[in-house]
């Protein structure tokens, strides 16, 4: 699987006309060789060289610790100890891979840290090699965006768990209770569940606060006939799931129920139109038309997705379901469909689902309950 994805990578390269790509801890890194550092002050730095052959890797002694084994079958280990400080190791790495006098060097320019492109910059300039530093980040982000069958079945687990803990959450729904305590509850039942981790902090909006898609959880507690907005997400082998569903305390006003129900039609339309070749500009549109015909184009705030993987940041995980995204998506894409209205002073509504573009059209990661759920009150 990692030998695909280095054959993968020097083939881009070549492409790129790259002599050397550099990656950061992060989720590039864990991609391309299967570890996962926490980014320190402490320079940890993977070369990748174009001709396909073994990485070298940079890395603090004490970091060498827990992956020593893996690390040792997948690249060649340059350490350093606090004593010596991480120079003559970088040299030493970067001598191997450099071409004489003049090279080109991607690295990720939303990643990397001042402090790592200054030491390789240091370190060219000790070795004589002038350094044209270019972006890595659409090459690495375009290798993601199509998973393979491990990466898809350890995203379907992330969506099974992140479902197992809204269904316990939402259970637990009643007047008097807070946006913060659910909230907690929420993180509680995810991790229970068996995740490593949240995807990202979990989004409580109740009432009038459902009306902002990006409402940071508050004090605010429940009351009857609130729309409840739930957004969280977790993280099963390094795969991010991330699951919205909006649910009524009491019965509904009609108009709550006119604005759900066209965001489940845009919904369902999404879905039912994701296949091979179809773009992010064509998803966002069809989703949007359905809002706008519906008489809420002008509260549907945001895109319709984002890609989703390792992260679910749409800078770093592509594909984005928005217009002007007019590249064809491949069988294996993987993104969120997630429209929404929001209305101030009112509410808001969305409806989330994780999904991957397969031969056949689209299969929804997440299958939890579309329908609007009404919590007794
Ligand atoms: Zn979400
Ligand atoms: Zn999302």
């Amino acid at each position: 699987m990692l030998t695909n994805r280095l054959t993968q990578l020097a083939g881009a390269m070549a492409e790129h006309q790259l002599d050397v790509v550099v990656v950061v801890p992060g989720a590039n890194l864990r991609y391309l060789l299967n570890v996962s550092f926490h980014p320190s002050k402490r320079l940890t730095l993977a070369l990748f060289r174009r001709d396909g052959g073994r990485p070298s890797i940079v890395i603090p002694t004490l970091e060498l610790q827990g992956v020593h084994e893996h690390l040792g079958d997948v690249a060649d280990a340059y350490q350093w100890t606090d004593s010596e400080g991480p120079s003559s190791a970088l040299l030493e790495a970067l001598e191997q891979v450099l071409p004489a006098q003049r090279a080109r060097v991607a690295v990720e320019h939303t990643v990397m840290r001042v402090m790592e492109l200054r030491a390789l910059e240091d370190a060219g300039r000790q070795l004589g090699v002038q350094l044209e530093i270019v972006d890595a980040t659409p090459l690495l982000a375009r290798m993601r965006m199509v998973k393979d069958v491990h990466e898809l079945a350890a995203m379907a687990e992330a969506a099974r768990i992140v479902e197992a803990a809204l269904g316990k959450t939402i259970a637990q729904i009643k007047p008097g209770i807070t946006e913060r305590q659910l909230s907690l509850i929420c993180t509680q039942e995810i991790m229970a569940a068996g995740a490593e981790g949240e995807s990202f902090g979990n989004l409580i909006a109740s009432g009038p606060n459902s009306a902002n898609p990006h409402h940071n959880v508050s004090d605010r507690a429940f009351q009857p006939g609130d729309l409840i907005v739930l957004d969280c997400g977790a993280i099963y082998r390094g795969y991010a799931s991330d699951i919205t569903r909006t649910v009524a305390l009491g019965e509904p006003t009609p108009g709550a129920r006119a604005m759900y129900d066209a965001v489940l039609k845009a919904n369902t339309a999404a879905r039912d139109f994701v296949r091979p070749g179809v773009t992010g500009e064509q998803i966002d549109q069809v989703a949007r038309g359905i809002i706008t015909a519906a008489g809420y184009g002008d509260y549907f705030l945001h895109r319709t997705g984002h890609g989703l993987g390792l992260e679910i940041n749409p800078c770093h995980e592509p594909p984005d379901l928005v217009a002007r995204s007019t590249e064809p998506l491949a069988v294996g894409t993987t993104f969120t469909i997630e429209p929404g209205v929001y209305i101030q002073g009112v509410g808001g509504v969305r409806i989330e689902d994780d999904v991957v573009i397969t031969e056949a059209g689209c299969r929804s990661f997440t299958t939890f309950q579309r329908e609007l759920l009404v919590v007794p009150s």
